[in-house]
């Protein structure tokens, strides 16, 4: 599985870092770095990635499943 962020909607609240702190980092500005944009998430962080999807009040990330 795939995590997109959608930049426009972020917010930087930062939920998803504090949930996956291994795919999410607020940098200094308040800019989300999303460690694997675009890239297949480990098998071991899909949990942990499913609860920062989950926990983003804004909705700004997305699942994507690979076939
Ligand atoms: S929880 Fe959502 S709004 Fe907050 S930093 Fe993460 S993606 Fe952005």
């Amino acid at each position: 599985m795939k995590v997109a962020l959608d930049r426009k909607r972020c917010e930087g609240h930062g939920m998803c870092e504090t949930a996956a702190p291994e795919l999410f980092t607020l940098d200094e500005a308040g800019e989300l770095i999303a460690h694997f944009d675009g890239r297949t998430i480990p098998a071991e962080l899909e949990e942990a990635a499913r609860d920062a999807v989950r926990v983003c009040p804004v909705a700004a990330l997305t699942i994507e499943e690979e076939a």
